[in-house]
């Protein structure tokens, strides 16, 4: 599935979900869900892995911080998967944003330990909850299910070159047609 399918999928499953938590009076879940989903559908995607992707452009100045997290790996490897592909993600974001924000701190109060900080656990929760929910309805779309073969099982099918496609020369005659 292309980028903008998956967008607009992604983004009428988040209207979906959102609207019937919003019936049922369960609006804190569907706020946290929402923008779970939407942080899933817009920024932190599986296709991140693509070197052009809407993802990625979504990042804008911050973009070439995927850079080493698409060198790194192939399209639909271990990214395509239900539970390392999301957490993958979430930690490389932590690594690139944990150590200036420790650093940053420290220099600032000039202490060596981190801010006592209260994390409102069910908000922080949902939102989590709606961006595994992203990850894995990309997975769905892209035709991956928890049972199927993914990662490099169905890399392997796709990257394989074609051994009948053939690059002519610049320059080439093509050859004439052989008589019988
Ligand atoms: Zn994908």
């Amino acid at each position: 599935m292309q980028g903008s399918e998956h967008t607009r999928v992604h983004l009428l499953c988040t209207v979906a979900i959102a609207g019937g938590m919003m019936l049922t009076g369960r609006e804190d879940a569907a706020y946290g869900i929402s923008l779970g989903m939407v942080i899933g559908t817009l920024w932190i995607t599986p296709d991140l892995d693509l070197t052009y992707n809407d993802a990625r452009r979504n990042w804008g100045p911050l973009r070439w911080i995927w850079n080493p997290y698409a060198s790194a790996r192939r399209h639909r490897g271990i990214n395509h998967t239900y539970v390392i592909g999301p957490i993958m993600r979430l930690l490389y974001l932590a690594l690139w944003f944990a150590a200036p924000a420790y650093l940053l701190w420290t220099l600032l109060t000039r202490t060596g330990s981190w801010p006592e900080l209260s994390v409102p656990l069910p908000p922080v929760t949902f939102v989590l909850a709606g961006y595994v929910a992203a990850q894995w309805l990309h997975l769905l779309c892209d035709g991956i299910t928890p049972f199927s073969k993914t990662g490099r099982s169905l890399e392997k099918y796709k990257v394989k070159p074609k051994p009948h496609i053939r690059v002519k020369p610049p320059g080439a005659v093509a050859a004439p047609p052989q008589q019988r």
